[in-house]
């Protein structure tokens, strides 16, 4: 089940892929509740299922509704914009150096501990959202990664408990500002501000419940820029894996639902310009497509 926050003219809405086209959910759950619950929010964001227990079966119960009742009416993916996954995350945790090969190209040996950072929440735009280029940096490099979406307050997580905590899976372009964090870490300067431009964060362009992953650890992960490749790798090199991630960043803060992690980039980072079209793609997840523009 493929989930995506919408917006048409002033209108936002859930929207659940349907063969190629796009199904209204939140008018879905608007019929289905008149007739089986009494006075629900109806939800209009991803962030606002978070409350529902059981939400893959809950989601399931009404597609069967709007099925048996040929409510099914669609729209084209193109006649409305498409907002983040999660419009407004309490935060985004990254992880740096999660594949061996990223890690040896910028110079480190694999890390021993999980390094994380934060991302601004202010960064994130949709899938064709433009990606803003200030025209003062030197470099900028695009980054493919698989988001984890959490579902429900995490603390002290064990590992063998984590995957209970995870709601489903995106795709992350963690954009960097190259040059800038390359020069900060000489001096020991936190990463924050290299990650953290307006528009550094392009996330979607689907919410992919983890009902529907298999293996969240075999997924084929690769970044495009103008058609060309320039990272291809697959998840199982990951270094720590989701479960110890979760685990790792719980015993420091509490993650709250709807909290992103962007589990680290392949190797294959290189700068990108004004003008070009980066596409993220991960395995049964999507593609999430931006544009670069120069400020
Ligand atoms: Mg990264």
């Amino acid at each position: 089940m493929k989930l995506l926050n919408c917006q048409n003219d002033n209108e936002k809405f859930i929207g659940l892929l349907f063969e190629d086209r796009t199904l209204n959910l939140t008018k879905g759950i608007q019929l289905f509740s008149s007739i089986y619950e009494k006075e629900i929010n109806i939800p209009t964001l991803i962030e606002e299922l978070l409350c529902i227990e059981n939400l893959a079966l809950y989601l399931e119960k009404v597609l069967i509704f709007i099925k048996h009742h040929n409510l099914i009416n669609t729209l084209s993916i193109d006649s409305y914009k498409i907002l983040p996954p999660i419009t407004r995350p309490s935060k985004i945790i990254a992880l740096g150096r999660n594949y061996l090969e990223h890690a040896k190209e910028t110079g480190y040996n694999a890390p021993k501990e999980p390094i994380f950072f934060s991302k601004s929440v202010s960064s994130m735009i949709g899938h064709n959202e433009k990606i803003i280029y200030p025209t003062w940096l030197t470099r900028v490099d695009p980054e493919v990664e698989l988001g984890v979406i959490i579902g429900k307050k995490a603390k002290d997580v064990s590992e063998e408990t984590a995957m209970d905590y995870v709601l489903g899976y995106t795709i992350i372009n963690d954009v960097t500002a190259r040059d800038m964090q390359t020069e900060d870490l000489k001096i020991s300067n936190p990463w924050f501000r290299s990650k953290s431009f307006d528009t550094f964060c392009p996330i979607g362009p689907y919410l992919v419940l983890k009902e529907q992953v298999k293996d969240p650890h075999n997924l084929n992960i690769e970044l495009r820029v103008n058609g060309i490749i320039r990272q291809k790798d697959n998840t199982k090199n990951l270094i720590f894996k989701i479960p110890y991630i979760i685990s790792y960043i719980t015993r420091h803060m509490t993650l709250e639902p709807g909290d992103i992690i962007a589990t680290g980039t392949p190797s294959g980072i290189a700068p990108i310009k004004p003008g070009d079209i980066i596409e993220a793609e991960i395995e049964g997840i999507g593609v999430l497509k931006n544009i670069v523009v120069e400020s």
